[in-house]
């Protein structure tokens, strides 16, 4: 997409385009103060900086952040979904959850998604695009500014919206460099999970970066058959090559790797499937993160009763396996792993 906004440069790139201008080094700085800190959404809020090099900022890197739309809130638990209407027509939605103090934005790094997981919302509707830097940290910042309002901040960001980051690694890591960035939004690399199907070349890609970011990874299934029904395309990386990578992520960043198993009732969740799924992982630094179903109308799939979540989860811990049940947030309405989509193509509610 051209031109570029602002948010898809990187700090040396702007710096660099600003020289090239003629503008003084401090004005880097300045820019990103009111971008990425006090959070305008227009040039001409930006008082400090001479008028014309703000209509030179507007002509060419226009600000294009996402229109929020709808809200859904669940008032009670504290998550909140907005609808964000991107320049094309396109639509996504972010997630804010509140938990005691944490403060979790989930963002989405595509439109749909092009891997295509039989119970996910987001690999039904199928791909149509990638998101633009811009675009992903739009997400954070949108709730930044919705969290401002209460005196509050962002305190971690999990990229497990729509899509799948590592396929759309160059737009997701500069998002993520710009957020860390301490010029920036200034939040610190463990504050970011980033989720993956296990885009192998992707892991390892990530494990260079030098950036202290946890890596969860969706398994799934404890044998290459039955995680190939489950995850269509992930049929080139079998599992032994992503745990592999994984231990390469561990090597390189010492940070333990969850990895993440949809729960789907008479699928994937007999105590044998734990029991095997216990033999890939002991003795590796890892932690298993079992996500009961989330159901959304057009997936065919059950949660698995409470009871049966439990003995998996047993079965696992009884060998030595670190293990949490997530309660996903935000599924009353429809913000919870899984059920995100863009609304407004879904033709449901918006
Ligand atoms: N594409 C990445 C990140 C987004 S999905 C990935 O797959 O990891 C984030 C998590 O939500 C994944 O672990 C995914 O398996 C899980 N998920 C997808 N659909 C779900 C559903 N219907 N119920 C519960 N979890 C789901
Ligand atoms: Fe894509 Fe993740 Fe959904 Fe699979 S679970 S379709 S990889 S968003």
């Amino acid at each position: 997409m051209s031109p570029e906004t602002p948010f898809d440069l990187s700090y040396p790139e702007l710096e660099q385009l600003l020289r090239e201008w003629g503008e003084p080094a401090y004005r880097a700085r300045q820019l990103w103060a009111w971008l990425w800190r006090r959070l305008v959404t227009d040039y001409a809020e930006m008082t400090d900086l001479p008028k014309g090099l703000r209509a030179r900022l507007s002509q060419e890197l226009p600000l294009r952040l996402p229109r929020p739309g709808a809200l859904q809130l669940d008032a009670e638990e504290g998550t909140e979904k907005v609808l964000l209407h991107l320049t094309d027509g396109e639509a996504i939605e972010a997630v804010l959850m509140r938990e005691g103090e944490r403060r979790t934005v989930c963002v989405s790094t595509q439109v749909g998604c092009p891997v295509g997981c039989v119970f996910c919302a987001a690999g039904r509707m199928g791909y149509r695009r990638d998101l633009a830097p811009e675009e992903i940290a739009a997400q954070v910042l949108h709730s930044a500014r919705r969290l401002r309002e209460a005196g509050e901040r962002v305190t971690h960001v999990v990229v497990m919206g729509m899509g799948e980051p590592l396929l759309n690694y160059e737009a997701t890591l500069r998002a993520i460099r710009n957020l860390n960035h301490p010029q920036g939004f200034g939040l610190g690399a463990r504050r970011f999970t980033v989720s993956t199907v296990g885009v192998v070349p992707g892991i390892l890609r990530l494990a260079e970066e030098g950036l202290q970011v946890n890596l969860a990874i969706s398994l799934h299934a404890p044998d290459d058959a039955l995680r190939e029904e489950l995850v269509p395309l992930v049929k080139r990386w079998p599992i032994r090559e992503v745990l592999e990578a994984a231990e390469a992520y561990v090597a390189a960043t010492g940070r333990r790797v969850t990895y993440e198993y949809v729960l789907l009732s008479g699928v994937n969740d007999s105590p044998a499937q734990a029991r095997a799924l216990a033999r890939l992982l002991s003795g590796r630094l890892a932690h298993v993160n079992l996500i009961p179903f989330n159901p959304a109308p057009e997936l065919p799939f059950r949660r698995p009763p409470e009871a049966r979540v439990e003995v998996f989860r047993r079965e696992l811990l009884r060998r030595g396996v670190d293990v949490t049940v997530r309660r996903s947030r935000g599924v009353r309405i429809q913000a919870g792993c899984g059920q995100l989509r863009a609304r407004h193509l879904g033709g449901s509610r918006v």
